[in-house]
This record gives C-alpha cells, sequence and structure tokens, in this order.
C-alpha cells in the first residue's frame, strides 16, 4: 500500500507518448484539443474506433513510468509556500495606513475567467470514462496603464488533504498539491496589455481525462481540483487567480440487481432487489422477499414472523495519509504512509409495517424506500490511487419472532418466545445522477474526414446470390454429398 502513496499520477503526462509532440517541447507545448481532434481522426475513417480507443487508453492509464508525483508535488508546494508568502505580504502591505506601500500599490491586471463548457462530469467508471472537455477563457485587463506581462500561466491542480496527518499540524503532510496540466499562454514571449485597449480574452481547452478520481470531501480525505493562474509582469509582480472546478462521476444505471442470503440451519432464504447505482439525494426502492418462513408437520406449524425491520447506509471510507519529506523518518523512509479508516451511517430507517406475510406459501415480502440522509453529506463512491476509497452498503436487520400454531387453525398462532436477529448487507454503488447523460465523445457529430468519398462497396464485402444458368446440374447434385 504505501508504495501507491505517491502513485496517484493524475494523468500529467499522459500526451507524451504522441508522436506529433515528440519532437517539440511536450512540457512546453501542450495539445490543444483541437490536436486531440485532428489526432484521432488523421488516421484511416475504418480505424477510427480502434484509434480512438488507444489513443485514450493513454489518456485513462498513464504509463506507470510517466509518474513524477513525488518532483511535482514538491514543486508545487514550493511554489504554493512562495504564492502564500507572496499573499501574507500583500495582505500586511494592504493592512496598516503605516505601510509605506499600502497607497501605491495596484495590481497590474485584473483576472477573471468565463467558463464556457458546461460542470465537469465523467461518465462511467474510471477505467472507460472518456473524460471531460474543459473550455473558457481567461479576462486580463490592465488597471493602471500598459503593462507588459512576462508570463500567464493556467496550472490545473489537484490537492489531496487528509484529516489525519502523520504529523499533527504538518501543513505538507496534510495536503499535496499535483499539477495535472499547465497552459503557457504565451510560451516565454512577453505581450503587452494596453490600457486603451482593456480586456482581453486568453481562450484555453483541455480534454480533462477521465480516470482521475472525482471531487471528493469525505470525513479523512479530500481531492479537490482547481484552475490556478499566475501572471508576472515584466516588473516583478505577480497576481493570482483561482477558480474551483469540481468534477463529479456518474455511472451508468445497468439491470437492477437481485442478490439472495441465506441464513442457516434455518431454511429462511432472504431476496433483495436494489437499483444498480443509487444518488447521494433522493430515495430508491429496495424489494424484499423471504421464504422458508413456514415449518409444517402432521398437525402443527411454526412459522417465522417478521417484527422489524431496519435499514441502514453505511459509509466506509480508508485513506492513505502519506508524510512529507520532513516527517518521512516517522514512519521509515519516504513514500511511506498510514492508513486511516471511518464508518458511518449515513442513512436509516427502523420499520414495523408494511409486510405482506402469508404463511400457506411460507413467504413474507415488502417493498420500502431507503434514502441517504443529506445533511450526512453523503459521499460518491470514489477509489483514487492516492489512497482514498469510499464505499458504501446497505445493512439490513430483520427480527423475526418464532409462533406455534394448530393446522386446523393458523390463525390461532401462540408465540414461542424465540426470536432471531437475521442481518446482512448489500454493497450499494453511489454515484451522481447522470444529468443530460452525454459523454463528450458520444455527442460529437461526424466529421468531414468519416465520411467515405464514395457510396461504400457493398458488393466486394457482401455476399450476393444471382440465377444459375449452367449446364444442367442434376447428376452433379446428386454427388454433392458431404
Ligand atoms: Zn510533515
Amino acid at each position: 500500500m504505501p508504495s501507491k502513496i505517491l502513485g496517484i499520477d493524475f494523468g500529467r503526462r499522459s500526451w507524451h507518448p504522441n508522436s506529433h509532440h515528440k519532437d517539440s517541447n511536450a512540457n512546453d507545448n501542450p495539445p490543444s484539443f483541437e490536436d486531440i481532434l485532428k489526432q484521432r481522426k488523421s488516421s484511416s475513417p475504418h480505424a477510427v474506433d480502434d484509434v480512438r480507443r488507444a489513443s485514450m487508453d493513454h489518456l485513462k492509464r498513464p504509463a506507470l513510468a510517466a509518474i513524477s508525483k513525488t518532483k511535482g508535488s514538491s514543486k508545487s508546494r514550493d511554489r504554493k509556500g512562495q504564492s502564500n508568502d507572496r499573499s501574507t505580504s500583500h495582505a500586511s502591505s494592504h493592512g496598516g495606513a503605516s505601510s509605506p506601500r499600502s497607497s501605491s500599490f495596484i495590481k497590474p491586471v485584473k483576472l477573471e475567467m468565463i467558463m464556457e463548457s458546461p460542470p465537469v462530469m465523467f461518465y462511467d467508471a474510471p477505467a472507460v470514462s472518456s473524460g471531460a472537455l474543459l473550455s473558457g477563457r481567461l479576462k486580463v485587463t490592465p488597471l493602471a496603464g500598459d503593462v507588459v506581462m512576462e508570463s500567464i500561466i493556467m496550472f490545473l491542480e489537484a490537492t489531496v488533504t487528509t484529516k489525519k496527518p502523520v504529523q499533527d499540524r504538518c501543513r505538507e503532510c496534510a495536503s499535496q498539491v499535483n499539477d495535472l496540466y499547465e497552459w503557457d499562454f504565451f510560451r516565454n514571449n512577453a505581450k503587452t496589455f494596453k490600457l486603451s485597449e482593456g480586456e482581453q480574452e486568453l481562450p484555453f481547452s483541455h480534454l480533462i481525462p477521465g480516470h482521475l478520481p472525482a471531487t471528493t470531501h469525505g470525513q479523512i480525505g479530500s481531492i479537490d481540483y482547481s484552475l490556478h493562474v499566475r501572471a508576472k509582469s515584466r516588473d516583478g509582480q505577480e497576481t493570482e487567480f483561482r477558480r474551483d472546478l469540481p468534477i463529479r462521476r456518474a455511472l451508468r444505471p445497468g439491470n437492477d440487481k437481485n442478490s439472495v442470503r441465506v441464513f442457516p440451519p434455518t431454511n429462511l432464504t432472504l431476496n433483495v432487489t436494489l437499483p444498480p447505482v443509487v444518488h447521494p439525494i433522493g430515495g430508491f426502492p429496495v424489494q424484499c422477499r423471504m421464504t422458508g418462513i413456514t415449518t409444517k408437520r402432521e398437525d402443527t406449524q411454526t412459522r417465522w414472523r417478521l417484527r422489524k425491520l431496519t435499514w441502514r447506509i453505511e459509509e466506509h471510507e480508508t485513506m492513505v495519509s502519506p508524510t512529507c519529506a520532513k516527517h518521512a523518518a516517522k514512519l521509515g523512509g519516504e513514500g511511506k504512509g498510514i492508513q486511516t479508516e471511518s464508518r458511518r451511517d449515513v442513512g436509516t430507517q427502523e420499520l414495523r409495517q408494511g409486510f405482506k406475510t402469508d404463511f400457506d406459501d411460507g413467504q413474507v415480502e415488502g417493498e420500502f424506500e431507503a434514502w441517504c440522509d443529506v445533511a450526512a453529506k453523503p459521499q460518491c463512491d470514489v477509489e483514487s490511487p492516492n489512497g482514498l476509497k469510499i464505499s458504501h452498503a446497505l445493512i439490513m436487520e430483520l427480527v423475526i419472532a418464532e409462533e406455534w400454531a394448530p393446522n386446523k387453525k393458523p390463525q390461532q398462532a401462540t408465540p414461542t418466545g424465540a426470536a432471531r436477529v437475521l442481518r446482512t448487507q448489500f454493497n450499494l454503488t453511489l454515484t451522481d445522477r447522470l444529468g443530460m447523460g452525454i459523454a463528450w465523445d458520444d455527442e460529437m457529430p461526424p466529421m468531414y474526414e468519416d465520411v467515405p468519398a464514395s457510396p461504400p462497396h457493398y458488393i466486394q464485402m457482401a455476399t450476393r446470390m444471382e440465377e444459375y444458368n449452367g449446364d444442367d446440374l442434376n447428376e452433379d447434385v446428386e454427388q454433392m454429398h458431404i
């Protein structure tokens, strides 16, 4: 497990295998979405599907060798440290009137952001998700005259936080920042923003790979994404801008799940039907049927009567908290971590009625609605390579009491005093609602290159049948035994 902690390759270098970018400096030259499309479509139209799968593969499953997290995170951390220092210095320069710079300090530019793409939603499981398109515009407005901007760089950052750090109150043990992607808007060429021209827009786009864990705020671990812009003017002033970028995931529902549980040594069998996916908000039906409740003998019968059914939804979270370089010795070396765990109920109810009992058939059945308590802020299922995992189970507890009755008068039942508690549980898949339910690659219209130049040659590809005009075949046909 510990070796995995630093393995949270969020796909930052997943582009590198592309031959298109091998020659140019891949780090400084991230492909635009248009490049991706070109790449997808440039191959022969007959192979589009395969090509897409192949090219998506490295999006989702970057090679292990590409993991550069340690470096990336320490770099980010340094950078974060710097920016923290910077913001405090800003704060102090703004703060007291006694500060000599407080009256003269004006930021050179104002940064704003317009998102064009809808909220980020991944469809399907991490291994097969096609990701989500991100696009928007960064608005840059000079505030105090013309300004030469040395660089404007934007990072797609992933921040993983644990509430149970290896070292108490160590910020670096508690939180790791990874740059997943980077837009260098000017690529080392300074750009002048003229006051007279007002605000200018820098468009950006990116295909966020679908293997990333969704934004999660668990009891012990969190994953957050943000867009972080750092703009540096030629005279060395920095302006920062940050915007949260929540990422959600929706799994498409399939068929209902039927599960069977037996409770030896009794003859009781419990059949439960559950929806394939459930959501943090809104209820879902649970169908139950228990058979084998009646045991008949010659003149009498004993049977189990369902007295009470309690359900609860348990959220189980595990998190591997890594150490920072400074505190690595605590666990005997860098790259190790401690696993922490949390369990809690995010919904429960006790039912004493609503069951249909048929002692003749020996079964009791009923349907109830279960739901997550929204106030508990249940989190969707997630399994992140850094060790944060959240899963859910529906736990059911059935209290049954035994009673005895003569076969001739089955209504005259007498409790025997025996009672049992049957406990069982079922995995629940908690996921976001589908919404529109269309992944970006499903809504793409066919590209020009996909359309063949001429009508397809069916004759060459398919079989055909024609009238036979040859000699009489009678004799030959008789010989055509197999
Ligand atoms: Zn530490």
